[in-house]
């Protein structure tokens, strides 16, 4: 009988690209099948990689739709690999229904060790990391003050990813309702040239920012309720 298909999740560098493991690359290079988040995106770290393949795209506006014709290839015997554009699979990127759907079918779903924003961020904070929760991103308006409230009473860290544009007004959002003396580090650019990790009460880092505002990508960590 042929070898059985499966699903692997293949974390991809957040800046550095370096930072693509050799069982990536090997898997990519395996795969019958690659779906990605945004192909113009992943047909970069192709190229850098050396891979000549085609790419299928699988992103948040179609995946509902092609879930059930990936899960028929796999079961065909196909290995598919899914990537992002960057960081790990399904982490607030496109994958968990396909992972659910492949679950639900008894499919063999593996993940790769790799990049991903949140743990790294965590790592450097210098806040307690022996438990924490991951928020991904507040909602932007519905919903948003209830999340807030609610997390006002959390006693491990947190870990929120957030966009430049709204970073000043979530740190102001985090001094009213969490109070001003609350430790956080706003870790922005990981693992590229322009890095910056900054430490302080979110008060402080809304007054830094305010004054520069920021650019690129941001992960911030906030001290649990003592
Ligand atoms: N799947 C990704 C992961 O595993 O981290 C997350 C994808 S999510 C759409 C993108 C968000 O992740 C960014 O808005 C930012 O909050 C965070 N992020 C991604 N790369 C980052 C980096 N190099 N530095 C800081 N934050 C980053």
């Amino acid at each position: 009988m042929a070898d059985p298909g499966k699903l692997i999740l293949v974390p991809t560098p957040i800046g550095n690209l370096q930072d693509i493991t050799w069982r990536a690359v090997q898997v990519l290079k395996d795969a019958d099948i690659i779906l990605a988040e945004d192909t113009r995106v992943s047909s970069k770290l192709m190229k850098h990689l050396e891979i000549d393949k085609r790419l299928t795209s699988h992103h948040k506006f179609n995946e509902h739709k092609t879930v059930g014709h990936i899960v028929s290839q796999i079961e065909m015997g196909n290995v598919v690999a899914l990537i992002s554009d960057a960081g790990t699979p399904a982490i607030s990127d496109p994958g968990f229904l396909l992972v659910r759907a492949c679950v639900e079918k008894g499919i063999e779903v593996e993940c790769l060790p790799g990049p991903t924003a949140l743990i790294p961020a965590l790592a450097v904070s210098g806040l307690p990391t022996d438990k924490f929760v991951f928020e991904g991103f507040l909602p932007q308006k519905k919903g948003r003050q209830t999340r807030l409230i609610f997390l006002a009473e959390e006693t491990r860290t947190m870990v929120f990813y957030e966009s430049p544009f709204r970073l000043v007004k979530t740190l102001g959002q985090f001094a009213e309702f969490f109070g001003e003396e609350r430790n956080a580090c706003v870790c922005r650019e990981l693992s590229k040239m322009f890095e910056e990790i900054k430490r302080g009460s979110v008060k402080e880092l809304e007054a830094y920012y305010a004054a520069h505002p920021p650019k690129g990508e941001i992960v911030i960590v906030v001290e649990g309720k003592s």
